[in-house]
């Protein structure tokens, strides 16, 4: 039990990678808020699954955009469990296009929730976690932010702009033992990618990468519960790459 005892949010955890953290975190110990924007049964049935399953887990409606209903999504966390001592910036969005398609509302709309959204939940988590002197804060990134393709334009800037929100949030929580990190996965299979990964263009985004094959839900769960884990002290302001070496860094 890595994360026995622990409080940890969310974000975008009614499908996907953060569904999947979520699951990780209470088999882990953790109590976890699930927090969905549309998705309000799927999110609700996981929460009853783990609740069965013995674990601790409430649903709770917020879109990571608006910075009143986030607020609220850590008022009640706090009341449901009486602490918060994980935040992961998981909810995001994609939408393929090449430079001359990506149309201005495309634009605002990927970086309001892959960038804006990050930025308003560290802010209105950091009063939280500088009160109990610790916390963890984990980004949920992309490959795509250190390979900057084409085909992903708003998507790529978003998620390197949400890198360096990771380092810059790193400096402000140093002092209060808040460690920031963010986890940059290389494609998975989730409805964001389920029109892509089996298709010529998902081939070529696994042949990017050095070991010639999609990464599995485990290989980023295990990634975010050691950034959240006491056992990890010394790992602050980093993007670790979950990416079968797509990138090699530096
Ligand atoms: P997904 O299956 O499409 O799920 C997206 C999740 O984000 C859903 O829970 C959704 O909630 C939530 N969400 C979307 N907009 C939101 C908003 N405004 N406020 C709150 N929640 C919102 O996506 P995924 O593939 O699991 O991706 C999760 C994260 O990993 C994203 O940040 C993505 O960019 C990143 N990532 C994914 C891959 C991949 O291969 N899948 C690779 C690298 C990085 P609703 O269900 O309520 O809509």
């Amino acid at each position: 039990m890595r994360l026995a005892g622990k409080v940890a949010v969310i974000t975008g955890s009614s499908r996907g990678i953060g569904a999947a953290i979520a699951q990780e975190y209470c088999a882990q110990g953790a109590k976890v808020v699930i927090n969905y924007v549309h998705s309000e049964a799927q999110a609700q049935a996981l929460a009853d699954k783990l609740n069965q399953d013995g674990h601790n887990a409430i649903a709770i409606k917020a879109d990571v955009t608006e910075r009143a209903e986030i607020k609220q999504l850590f008022e009640q966390a706090v009341a449901a469990f009486g602490k918060i001592d994980i935040l992961v910036n998981n909810a995001g969005i994609n939408k393929r296009g090449w430079f001359d398609e990506v149309t201005d509302e495309a634009w605002d709309e990927i970086m309001g929730v892959n960038l804006k959204g990050p930025f308003i939940c560290c802010q209105e988590v950091f009063p939280y976690m500088q009160a109990q002197q610790g916390g963890r804060i984990i980004n949920i990134s992309s490959v795509a932010g250190q390979y900057h393709g084409p085909k992903t334009v708003h998507y790529a800037v978003s998620k390197a702009g949400l890198n360096s929100l990771t380092k810059v949030i790193a400096r402000y929580g140093a002092e209060h033992n808040i460690l920031v990190n963010a986890v940059a996965p290389g494609i998975v299979r989730t409805d964001q990618t389920a029109d892509e990964i089996d298709s010529p263009a998902g081939r070529k985004v696994i042949d990017m990468t050095l070991l010639k094959k999609a990464a599995r839900m485990e290989d980023i769960t295990s990634a975010c519960v050691m950034l959240a884990s006491d056992e990890q002290q010394y790992m602050t302001a980093q993007v670790l790459a979950v990416s079968g070496g797509a990138i090699l860094g530096a």
